[in-house]
């Protein structure tokens, strides 16, 4: 088996020069934020996936948090979510007093399967945050015909799925509103920051409020002068700054180079592991196309932590996304109990995240799929 010489983590940012040089100048200009480089990031977000609207934030929780306000969700409401995700995604119901349902997942592309979320409705269920799991588009017709019948917010959790496909379309018009998270590790980098796309006019005028403290001019505000100003709700200041937005403009240029990069790793590793026995290779949705911000293998006859600790040895950033959410101590603490969801628990058991991200090499590549090859003989 072949050790690299440095650790490979399972994703990381892709940063040039010219992306260092915007920065450069933003910090040479007057505004280091509130400037207008984040009108025009939000701009080109809103263009590249179809929207009308979008509103920046300081990280992709910040903006799960804020779209949560926008759709009103408060103590005694319901919101269904899939516990297979990063914790922000049932955290932001939490912020805002609400209940978290958990639905289970679908066995096939371990997004929350609409069949559980049907199951979960209740008189209470004011929402749905499904999950773009992996960068694969949840199942949205189906999750939005529910949320039509039953009238329910769906916030969806784009995290992962910036320039993913879904049937024709790019996420991003397919919920009421989409965020997307701009992490290093994500399909694009901001270091922090987040945005939530929408089409409707009220959310839109509810998150800019949310992410600058509750203050707006209102009618009352310009009656009284140019310096009035009106704290109308309790807000945050969660705000973008023009750094980061001057990042996130550079990336957006090459966001399509990112994602055809990811798609080609991923068809490398299927192509490699799609008939290896203990190898269940991941599964698309008819229809969607992934952004493959993660790439996922399912190990059955082997232990995962075995081989997870080999790789590990051989400086091998695999990983594991992510553990049942309600397994941890602060949702147990809250009364959920292991079983709630058991494709989700099985499914863990024996999931592993292989690296991907825009600049690995072939060879890199060919490391990987022979030592895991061998670690399954
Ligand atoms: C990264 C991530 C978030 C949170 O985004 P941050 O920008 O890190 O706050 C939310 N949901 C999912 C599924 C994520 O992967």
């Amino acid at each position: 088996m072949k050790k690299f010489n440095q650790f490979l983590s399972y994703g990381r940012q892709s940063i040039d020069e010219d992306d260092i040089q915007v920065v450069i100048e933003t910090l040479r200009s007057p505004f280091l934020t509130q400037g207008p480089k984040i009108k025009q990031f939000e701009q080109v977000i809103a263009d590249y996936v179809g929207a009308q609207y979008a509103v920046a934030f300081c990280n992709g929780t910040a903006a799960l948090h804020a779209a949560c306000y926008a759709a009103g969700i408060g103590v005694g409401d319901e919101v269904i979510t899939s516990p297979i995700t990063f914790a922000a995604s049932a955290n932001c119901v939490r912020y805002m007093g609400g209940t978290v349902v958990f639905a289970d997942i679908d066995e096939s592309t371990y997004n929350i399967n609409p069949e559980e979320i049907r199951k979960k409705i209740t008189p209470n269920t004011k929402a749905i945050i499904p999950i773009d799991f992996t960068g694969q588009p949840a199942d949205m017709d189906a999750i939005m015909d529910i949320a039509h019948k039953h009238n329910l917010v769906v916030i969806e959790d784009g995290a992962h799925s910036l320039g993913a496909n879904y049937k024709g379309k790019k996420v991003g018009t397919l919920a009421h509103m989409t965020m997307f998270s701009f992490h290093p590790v994500k399909p694009i980098t901001t270091a922090e920051g987040g945005i939530i796309v929408t089409n409707n006019e009220e959310y839109y005028r509810k998150l800019q409020l949310f992410r600058s403290h509750g203050i707006e001019q209102t009618d009352f505000s310009v009656m009284q002068g140019g310096w009035y100003y009106e704290m109308t709700d309790l807000g945050y200041n969660y705000r973008m700054t023009d750094l980061q937005a001057a990042l996130g403009l550079s990336q957006m240029a090459k966001i399509d180079t990112f994602i055809k990069k990811r798609r080609e790793i991923a068809a490398f590793y299927t192509e490699a592991f799609q008939n290896i026995e203990g190898i269940i290779v991941p599964q698309q949705l008819e229809g969607t196309n992934s952004g493959w911000h993660l790439y996922m293998l399912q190990l059955e006859g082997i232990s995962r932590k075995f081989v997870f600790e080999q790789m590990r040895y051989l400086n091998i950033g695999v990983h594991v996304h992510y553990i049942p959410v309600y397994w941890h101590p602060y949702y147990r603490k809250l009364g959920y109990e292991r079983g709630l969801c058991p494709n989700a628990e099985k499914w863990y058991e024996k999931a592993l995240t292989l690296p991907i991200h825009p600049n690995m090499t072939v060879e890199e590549l060919s490391i990987i799929v022979s030592n895991i090859k061998e670690l399954l003989k």
